[in-house]
Protein backbone atom coordinates (compact mmCIF):
# COMPACT_ATOMS: atom_id res chain seq x y z
CA UNK A 1 0.00 0.00 0.00
CA UNK A 2 1.21 3.43 -0.62
CA UNK A 3 2.25 5.60 1.62
CA UNK A 4 -0.34 8.37 2.63
CA UNK A 5 0.95 11.72 2.33
CA UNK A 6 -1.21 14.80 3.69
CA UNK A 7 -0.39 18.24 3.39
CA UNK A 8 -1.25 20.48 5.97
CA UNK A 9 -1.21 24.40 6.23
CA UNK A 10 -0.33 26.17 10.03
CA UNK A 11 -2.90 28.92 9.00
CA UNK A 12 -1.96 31.64 11.42
CA UNK A 13 -0.67 34.80 10.58
CA UNK A 14 -3.37 37.32 11.76
CA UNK A 15 -1.09 40.30 11.39
CA UNK A 16 0.33 40.35 7.44
CA UNK A 17 -1.94 40.71 4.60
CA UNK A 18 0.71 39.47 2.70
CA UNK A 19 -0.31 35.94 4.71
CA UNK A 20 -3.67 36.30 3.05
CA UNK A 21 -2.56 35.90 -0.33
CA UNK A 22 -0.58 33.71 0.15
CA UNK A 23 -2.87 31.28 1.13
CA UNK A 24 -5.13 32.20 -1.71
CA UNK A 25 -1.97 31.01 -4.05
CA UNK A 26 -1.63 27.80 -2.00
CA UNK A 27 -5.22 26.61 -1.97
CA UNK A 28 -5.41 27.51 -5.95
CA UNK A 29 -1.95 25.60 -6.55
CA UNK A 30 -3.39 22.60 -4.82
CA UNK A 31 -6.91 22.77 -6.38
CA UNK A 32 -5.28 23.16 -10.03
CA UNK A 33 -3.10 19.96 -9.34
CA UNK A 34 -6.80 18.11 -7.51
CA UNK A 35 -5.21 17.70 -4.53
CA UNK A 36 -7.20 18.17 -0.85
CA UNK A 37 -4.99 20.21 1.11
CA UNK A 38 -5.88 20.37 4.69
CA UNK A 39 -5.69 23.93 6.15
CA UNK A 40 -5.58 24.50 10.29
CA UNK A 41 -6.85 27.86 10.88
CA UNK A 42 -6.30 30.18 14.31
CA UNK A 43 -9.57 31.26 15.05
CA UNK A 44 -8.50 34.81 14.75
CA UNK A 45 -7.28 34.36 11.57
CA UNK A 46 -10.46 32.96 10.23
CA UNK A 47 -11.79 36.62 11.71
CA UNK A 48 -9.00 38.81 10.19
CA UNK A 49 -9.90 36.99 6.63
CA UNK A 50 -13.60 37.71 7.20
CA UNK A 51 -12.92 41.21 8.42
CA UNK A 52 -10.60 41.92 5.63
CA UNK A 53 -13.35 40.54 3.21
CA UNK A 54 -10.93 37.89 1.47
CA UNK A 55 -14.55 36.47 0.22
CA UNK A 56 -12.14 34.95 -2.49
CA UNK A 57 -9.76 33.05 0.01
CA UNK A 58 -12.54 31.45 1.73
CA UNK A 59 -14.04 30.66 -1.79
CA UNK A 60 -10.65 29.26 -2.47
CA UNK A 61 -10.62 27.31 0.32
CA UNK A 62 -13.84 25.47 -0.09
CA UNK A 63 -12.95 22.15 -1.66
CA UNK A 64 -10.07 21.58 0.69
CA UNK A 65 -10.05 20.78 4.55
CA UNK A 66 -10.46 22.61 6.97
CA UNK A 67 -8.65 22.21 10.61
CA UNK A 68 -8.19 23.85 14.04
CA UNK A 69 -4.99 25.56 15.08
CA UNK A 70 -6.18 27.12 18.36
CA UNK A 71 -8.12 30.51 18.92
CA UNK A 72 -5.06 32.96 18.88
CA UNK A 73 -2.14 30.97 18.66
CA UNK A 74 0.94 33.45 19.86
CA UNK A 75 -0.79 36.07 22.09
CA UNK A 76 0.43 35.46 25.61
CA UNK A 77 0.05 33.45 27.84
CA UNK A 78 -0.26 30.58 25.35
CA UNK A 79 -1.82 27.52 25.60
CA UNK A 80 1.22 25.56 27.45
CA UNK A 81 2.49 27.89 30.52
CA UNK A 82 -1.62 28.52 30.52
CA UNK A 83 -2.05 25.32 31.26
CA UNK A 84 0.97 24.82 33.03
CA UNK A 85 0.29 27.18 35.56
CA UNK A 86 -3.56 25.77 36.07
CA UNK A 87 -3.17 22.41 35.92
CA UNK A 88 -5.85 19.82 34.69
CA UNK A 89 -9.09 20.68 35.70
CA UNK A 90 -8.98 24.26 35.46
CA UNK A 91 -6.33 24.27 32.61
CA UNK A 92 -9.92 22.26 30.83
CA UNK A 93 -12.13 25.06 32.25
CA UNK A 94 -10.03 27.56 30.79
CA UNK A 95 -9.32 25.72 27.34
CA UNK A 96 -13.02 25.40 26.82
CA UNK A 97 -13.77 28.67 27.69
CA UNK A 98 -11.25 30.03 25.06
CA UNK A 99 -10.51 27.65 22.65
CA UNK A 100 -14.15 26.32 21.99
CA UNK A 101 -15.87 29.77 20.39
CA UNK A 102 -13.15 30.12 18.59
CA UNK A 103 -13.65 26.53 16.74
CA UNK A 104 -17.23 27.86 16.40
CA UNK A 105 -15.89 31.15 14.82
CA UNK A 106 -14.18 28.45 12.54
CA UNK A 107 -16.76 26.47 11.66
CA UNK A 108 -19.17 29.70 11.00
CA UNK A 109 -16.75 31.05 8.55
CA UNK A 110 -15.54 28.41 6.34
CA UNK A 111 -19.22 26.56 7.02
CA UNK A 112 -17.82 23.40 8.49
CA UNK A 113 -20.06 21.35 10.17
CA UNK A 114 -16.83 19.11 11.89
CA UNK A 115 -12.93 20.22 12.23
CA UNK A 116 -11.06 16.67 12.07
CA UNK A 117 -7.65 17.80 13.29
CA UNK A 118 -6.75 20.17 15.63
CA UNK A 119 -3.07 21.58 15.83
CA UNK A 120 -1.02 23.28 18.46
CA UNK A 121 0.60 26.31 18.27
CA UNK A 122 4.24 26.53 18.14
CA UNK A 123 4.52 23.39 20.12
CA UNK A 124 2.26 24.68 22.63
CA UNK A 125 1.27 20.75 23.56
CA UNK A 126 -0.49 20.02 26.44
CA UNK A 127 -2.61 16.82 27.13
CA UNK A 128 -5.52 19.43 28.29
CA UNK A 129 -5.91 20.32 24.83
CA UNK A 130 -5.61 17.22 23.15
CA UNK A 131 -8.45 16.48 25.43
CA UNK A 132 -10.25 19.37 25.87
CA UNK A 133 -10.40 18.96 21.52
CA UNK A 134 -11.22 15.31 21.65
CA UNK A 135 -14.49 15.94 24.12
CA UNK A 136 -14.95 18.32 21.36
CA UNK A 137 -15.26 16.20 18.51
CA UNK A 138 -11.85 17.31 16.66
CA UNK A 139 -10.32 13.39 16.63
CA UNK A 140 -7.37 14.39 15.22
CA UNK A 141 -4.38 15.65 17.35
CA UNK A 142 -1.42 16.42 14.98
CA UNK A 143 2.10 18.17 15.39
CA UNK A 144 1.80 16.85 19.03
CA UNK A 145 3.93 14.57 20.66
CA UNK A 146 4.82 11.17 19.10
CA UNK A 147 5.78 10.07 15.77
CA UNK A 148 7.97 12.62 13.98
CA UNK A 149 10.81 10.49 13.59
CA UNK A 150 9.35 7.13 11.90
CA UNK A 151 5.89 8.41 10.89
CA UNK A 152 3.92 6.49 12.96
CA UNK A 153 0.32 7.03 14.48
CA UNK A 154 -0.99 6.45 17.83
CA UNK A 155 -4.14 6.70 20.01
CA UNK A 156 -3.46 9.22 23.16
CA UNK A 157 -6.28 10.47 25.31
CA UNK A 158 -8.77 9.49 22.89
CA UNK A 159 -7.54 11.23 19.71
CA UNK A 160 -5.35 10.12 16.85
CA UNK A 161 -2.25 11.60 16.81
CA UNK A 162 -0.64 12.48 13.65
CA UNK A 163 2.96 13.46 13.08
CA UNK A 164 4.12 16.50 11.01
CA UNK A 165 6.97 14.38 9.44
CA UNK A 166 8.38 17.02 6.71
CA UNK A 167 8.46 20.96 7.16
CA UNK A 168 8.08 21.72 3.50
CA UNK A 169 8.10 25.66 3.55
CA UNK A 170 12.21 25.83 5.06
CA UNK A 171 12.88 23.00 2.42
CA UNK A 172 11.40 24.86 -0.54
CA UNK A 173 13.02 27.99 0.76
CA UNK A 174 16.31 26.13 0.76
CA UNK A 175 16.76 23.68 -2.11
CA UNK A 176 15.62 22.72 -5.43
CA UNK A 177 12.56 20.74 -5.85
CA UNK A 178 14.66 17.33 -6.43
CA UNK A 179 16.49 18.11 -3.72
CA UNK A 180 13.26 18.22 -1.31
CA UNK A 181 11.80 15.44 -2.87
CA UNK A 182 15.02 13.10 -2.85
CA UNK A 183 14.95 14.15 1.05
CA UNK A 184 10.81 13.04 1.67
CA UNK A 185 11.20 10.08 -0.26
CA UNK A 186 13.14 8.64 2.51
CA UNK A 187 9.62 8.40 4.11
CA UNK A 188 8.39 6.29 1.59
CA UNK A 189 7.49 3.30 3.24
CA UNK A 190 6.24 4.75 6.32
CA UNK A 191 2.86 4.72 7.96
CA UNK A 192 2.28 8.29 7.09
CA UNK A 193 3.97 11.12 5.69
CA UNK A 194 2.57 14.58 6.71
CA UNK A 195 3.77 18.01 5.13
CA UNK A 196 3.43 21.22 7.29
CA UNK A 197 3.19 24.20 5.31
CA UNK A 198 3.11 27.91 7.15
CA UNK A 199 1.67 29.69 4.34
CA UNK A 200 3.21 32.96 5.81
CA UNK A 201 6.95 32.19 6.07
CA UNK A 202 6.56 31.90 2.31
CA UNK A 203 6.18 35.57 1.71
CA UNK A 204 7.96 36.82 4.78
CA UNK A 205 11.78 36.72 5.90
CA UNK A 206 10.76 35.70 9.54
CA UNK A 207 7.77 34.58 11.55
CA UNK A 208 4.87 36.66 12.48
CA UNK A 209 4.80 35.92 16.23
CA UNK A 210 8.46 36.21 16.31
CA UNK A 211 7.93 39.92 15.55
CA UNK A 212 5.13 40.66 17.67
CA UNK A 213 5.28 37.93 20.53
CA UNK A 214 8.57 37.52 21.35
CA UNK A 215 10.14 35.09 24.47
CA UNK A 216 6.75 35.51 26.37
CA UNK A 217 5.71 39.59 25.50
CA UNK A 218 2.81 40.53 24.04
CA UNK A 219 2.88 43.95 21.73
CA UNK A 220 0.39 45.80 22.20
CA UNK A 221 -2.75 45.49 19.59
CA UNK A 222 -1.54 49.17 17.92
CA UNK A 223 1.98 48.36 17.74
CA UNK A 224 1.42 45.19 15.57
CA UNK A 225 3.42 45.29 12.61
CA UNK A 226 3.85 42.30 9.19
CA UNK A 227 7.04 40.59 9.36
CA UNK A 228 9.21 42.04 6.86
CA UNK A 229 8.05 40.45 3.16
CA UNK A 230 10.71 38.81 1.33
CA UNK A 231 11.96 39.99 -2.45
CA UNK A 232 9.40 38.93 -5.46
CA UNK A 233 12.04 36.76 -7.00
CA UNK A 234 12.43 34.77 -4.24
CA UNK A 235 8.75 34.02 -3.33
CA UNK A 236 8.37 33.38 -6.93
CA UNK A 237 11.20 30.74 -6.63
CA UNK A 238 9.35 29.03 -3.42
CA UNK A 239 6.41 28.54 -5.21
CA UNK A 240 7.48 27.28 -7.86
CA UNK A 241 9.71 24.88 -6.31
CA UNK A 242 6.86 23.71 -4.23
CA UNK A 243 4.98 23.43 -7.14
CA UNK A 244 7.57 21.04 -8.59
CA UNK A 245 7.87 19.36 -5.61
CA UNK A 246 3.90 18.22 -5.31
CA UNK A 247 4.35 16.95 -9.05
CA UNK A 248 7.25 14.59 -8.04
CA UNK A 249 5.03 13.66 -5.19
CA UNK A 250 2.23 13.02 -7.61
CA UNK A 251 4.49 11.25 -9.99
CA UNK A 252 5.62 8.63 -7.45
CA UNK A 253 3.78 5.15 -6.90
CA UNK A 254 4.82 5.20 -3.19
CA UNK A 255 2.67 8.00 -2.34
CA UNK A 256 -0.74 8.41 -1.82
CA UNK A 257 -2.59 11.98 -1.73
CA UNK A 258 -4.27 11.88 1.93
CA UNK A 259 -6.82 14.46 4.31
CA UNK A 260 -7.27 14.12 7.71
CA UNK A 261 -10.48 12.43 7.25
CA UNK A 262 -9.29 9.45 5.00
CA UNK A 263 -6.36 8.90 7.35
CA UNK A 264 -9.10 8.56 10.41
CA UNK A 265 -11.24 6.15 8.47
CA UNK A 266 -8.44 3.95 7.07
CA UNK A 267 -6.42 3.35 10.88
CA UNK A 268 -9.82 2.66 11.95
CA UNK A 269 -10.47 0.04 9.23
CA UNK A 270 -7.03 -1.34 9.86
CA UNK A 271 -7.92 -1.87 13.47
CA UNK A 272 -9.98 -4.61 14.42
CA UNK A 273 -10.24 -4.08 18.09
CA UNK A 274 -13.85 -3.35 18.78
CA UNK A 275 -14.58 -6.60 17.49
CA UNK A 276 -12.05 -9.21 18.18
CA UNK A 277 -10.65 -7.96 21.68
CA UNK A 278 -12.43 -10.64 23.59
CA UNK A 279 -11.12 -13.17 21.88
CA UNK A 280 -7.07 -12.24 22.60
CA UNK A 281 -5.36 -14.92 24.44
CA UNK A 282 -4.40 -13.90 27.95
CA UNK A 283 -1.12 -14.75 27.30
CA UNK A 284 -1.20 -11.27 24.84
CA UNK A 285 -1.59 -9.69 28.57
CA UNK A 286 1.08 -11.29 30.80
CA UNK A 287 3.85 -8.82 30.91
CA UNK A 288 1.09 -5.94 31.98
CA UNK A 289 2.41 -8.40 35.51
CA UNK A 290 5.65 -6.10 35.63
CA UNK A 291 3.94 -2.86 34.96
CA UNK A 292 2.27 -0.71 32.69
CA UNK A 293 2.31 -0.98 28.60
CA UNK A 294 0.03 -1.26 25.75
CA UNK A 295 -0.74 -4.58 24.57
CA UNK A 296 -0.17 -5.46 20.65
CA UNK A 297 -1.54 -7.98 18.98
CA UNK A 298 -0.26 -8.29 15.70
CA UNK A 299 -2.30 -7.79 13.05
CA UNK A 300 -5.25 -7.06 14.88
CA UNK A 301 -4.84 -4.13 17.19
CA UNK A 302 -3.63 -2.34 20.42
CA UNK A 303 -4.85 -1.38 23.67
CA UNK A 304 -3.60 0.96 25.86
CA UNK A 305 -2.87 0.56 29.44
CA UNK A 306 -5.97 1.77 30.56
CA UNK A 307 -8.44 0.03 27.99
CA UNK A 308 -6.59 -3.24 28.58
CA UNK A 309 -7.46 -2.77 32.69
CA UNK A 310 -10.57 -2.31 31.54
CA UNK A 311 -10.29 -5.62 29.26
CA UNK A 312 -9.27 -7.88 32.18
CA UNK A 313 -11.70 -6.18 34.59
CA UNK A 314 -14.23 -7.70 32.36
CA UNK A 315 -12.80 -10.60 31.95
CA UNK A 316 -12.35 -11.66 35.39
CA UNK A 317 -15.67 -9.83 37.22
CA UNK A 318 -17.85 -11.25 33.75
CA UNK A 319 -19.31 -7.84 33.62
CA UNK A 320 -18.81 -6.08 30.03
CA UNK A 321 -19.50 -2.48 31.45
CA UNK A 322 -15.65 -2.62 32.56
CA UNK A 323 -14.59 -2.20 29.05
CA UNK A 324 -16.54 1.35 28.63
CA UNK A 325 -16.15 2.56 31.93
CA UNK A 326 -12.26 2.72 31.58
CA UNK A 327 -12.54 3.53 27.87
CA UNK A 328 -9.78 6.31 26.93
CA UNK A 329 -12.51 8.21 25.03
CA UNK A 330 -14.26 8.81 28.39
CA UNK A 331 -11.85 8.46 30.69
CA UNK A 332 -8.25 10.49 30.39
CA UNK A 333 -5.97 8.72 32.50
CA UNK A 334 -4.30 9.10 35.81
CA UNK A 335 -4.65 12.99 36.98
CA UNK A 336 -2.66 12.71 40.37
CA UNK A 337 0.38 11.25 40.56
CA UNK A 338 -0.56 7.39 40.96
CA UNK A 339 0.20 6.10 44.49
CA UNK A 340 3.54 4.81 44.88
CA UNK A 341 3.99 1.77 47.25
CA UNK A 342 7.44 0.18 48.10
CA UNK A 343 7.42 -3.12 49.21
CA UNK A 344 6.17 -6.42 47.71
CA UNK A 345 1.95 -6.93 48.57
CA UNK A 346 1.06 -10.49 48.58
CA UNK A 347 -2.94 -10.96 48.11
CA UNK A 348 -5.72 -13.47 47.47
CA UNK A 349 -7.84 -13.48 44.11
CA UNK A 350 -10.57 -12.62 46.13
CA UNK A 351 -9.02 -9.13 47.59
CA UNK A 352 -8.16 -8.31 44.05
CA UNK A 353 -11.88 -8.74 43.03
CA UNK A 354 -13.08 -7.02 45.63
CA UNK A 355 -10.63 -4.24 45.08
CA UNK A 356 -12.22 -3.78 41.43
CA UNK A 357 -16.25 -4.09 43.26
CA UNK A 358 -15.25 -1.52 45.84
CA UNK A 359 -13.11 1.33 43.14
CA UNK A 360 -16.39 0.90 40.51
CA UNK A 361 -18.53 3.51 41.54
CA UNK A 362 -15.57 5.99 41.59
CA UNK A 363 -14.47 5.52 38.35
CA UNK A 364 -16.50 8.22 35.80
CA UNK A 365 -14.71 11.43 36.51
CA UNK A 366 -13.03 13.52 34.17
CA UNK A 367 -11.17 15.57 37.00
CA UNK A 368 -9.86 12.77 38.45
CA UNK A 369 -9.27 10.45 35.09
CA UNK A 370 -8.05 6.79 35.89
CA UNK A 371 -7.60 6.55 40.02
CA UNK A 372 -4.24 7.11 40.88
CA UNK A 373 -4.68 4.96 43.84
CA UNK A 374 -6.39 1.23 44.22
CA UNK A 375 -7.97 -0.53 47.61
CA UNK A 376 -6.84 -4.30 47.76
CA UNK A 377 -6.79 -5.66 50.94
CA UNK A 378 -6.89 -3.05 53.65
CA UNK A 379 -4.72 -1.19 51.80
CA UNK A 380 -4.70 0.99 48.41
CA UNK A 381 -1.17 1.00 45.79
CA UNK A 382 -1.10 2.82 42.48
CA UNK A 383 -3.21 1.71 39.14
CA UNK A 384 0.16 0.13 37.72
CA UNK A 385 0.71 -2.35 40.76
CA UNK A 386 -3.30 -3.21 40.96
CA UNK A 387 -3.02 -3.92 36.80
CA UNK A 388 0.01 -6.08 38.03
CA UNK A 389 -2.45 -7.92 40.03
CA UNK A 390 -5.38 -7.87 37.88
CA UNK A 391 -3.19 -9.31 35.66
CA UNK A 392 -2.73 -12.59 37.58
CA UNK A 393 -5.79 -13.05 38.33
CA UNK A 394 -6.84 -12.86 34.61
CA UNK A 395 -4.07 -16.01 33.90
CA UNK A 396 -5.37 -17.89 37.12
CA UNK A 397 -3.00 -17.63 40.10
CA UNK A 398 -5.05 -17.66 43.24
CA UNK A 399 -1.85 -16.28 45.07
CA UNK A 400 -0.93 -13.12 43.55
CA UNK A 401 2.39 -11.63 44.42
CA UNK A 402 3.18 -7.65 43.48
CA UNK A 403 6.68 -7.61 43.08
CA UNK A 404 8.01 -4.61 44.76
CA UNK A 405 9.66 -3.29 41.56
CA UNK A 406 6.43 -2.73 39.33
CA UNK A 407 6.49 0.66 38.09
CA UNK A 408 3.60 3.17 37.58
CA UNK A 409 4.39 4.28 34.58
CA UNK A 410 3.85 2.77 31.63
CA UNK A 411 7.10 1.19 29.64
CA UNK A 412 5.40 3.07 26.48
CA UNK A 413 6.93 6.23 28.29
CA UNK A 414 10.43 5.50 26.91
CA UNK A 415 9.65 4.20 24.31
CA UNK A 416 8.16 6.51 22.39
CA UNK A 417 10.42 9.09 24.10
CA UNK A 418 7.40 11.38 26.02
CA UNK A 419 10.04 11.36 28.37
CA UNK A 420 12.60 13.63 26.51
CA UNK A 421 10.20 15.29 24.86
CA UNK A 422 10.98 19.38 25.67
CA UNK A 423 9.26 22.93 24.94
CA UNK A 424 11.07 24.49 22.03
CA UNK A 425 11.08 27.66 20.28
CA UNK A 426 11.00 31.31 20.36
CA UNK A 427 7.40 31.60 22.18
CA UNK A 428 8.00 30.95 25.54
CA UNK A 429 9.58 32.89 28.33
CA UNK A 430 13.39 32.13 28.63
CA UNK A 431 13.26 29.11 31.03
CA UNK A 432 10.16 27.93 30.50
CA UNK A 433 10.22 23.97 30.82
CA UNK A 434 6.53 22.99 31.73
CA UNK A 435 7.57 20.37 34.40
CA UNK A 436 4.47 19.78 35.66
CA UNK A 437 2.95 19.39 31.99
CA UNK A 438 5.48 17.30 30.98
CA UNK A 439 4.86 14.62 33.65
CA UNK A 440 0.76 14.99 33.14
CA UNK A 441 1.82 13.78 29.10
CA UNK A 442 3.75 11.12 31.47
CA UNK A 443 0.66 9.89 33.00
CA UNK A 444 -1.52 10.07 30.28
CA UNK A 445 0.11 7.38 28.41
CA UNK A 446 -1.96 5.71 30.21
CA UNK A 447 -4.33 6.12 27.34
CA UNK A 448 -1.51 5.35 24.86
CA UNK A 449 -1.34 2.67 22.03
CA UNK A 450 0.20 2.20 18.56
CA UNK A 451 -2.99 3.10 16.01
ZN1 LIG B 1 1.53 27.64 14.16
Amino acid sequence: MPTPVLISFDTEDFIGPAADDALLRLAKLLTSKGIRGSFCMVGEKARVLRDRGRKDVLKALEPHEIGFHSRDHSIHPTIAPRCEELGWTKGLENLRQLELPAMQWVREIFNRDRLLAAVPPGSNCAPQAIWAYRQAAVPCYVGGYFGAADGKLYWYLGALNVPYTFYADGQCMQHEAEAVFERFSAQAGRPCAVLCIHPTILVHQKFWDGVNFPAGTNRSREQWEPAPLRPPEEIERAFARLSKFLDLIAADPRFEWFDYEQLLTETRRASHIARVRETWPVAHFAHLMDGPDWVHVPHEGSLSPQAALGELAARVTGDPSWRERLSTRRLPGPVEEPLRCDDEVNVTREEVLNGLWRIQSRIGSEETGLPASWPVNGRHVGPGKFLSALTQVALGKDEIRIAAGVPEEPASVARVGLDKWQYGGWLYKPGFEGHKNRALARRMAWTLAPA
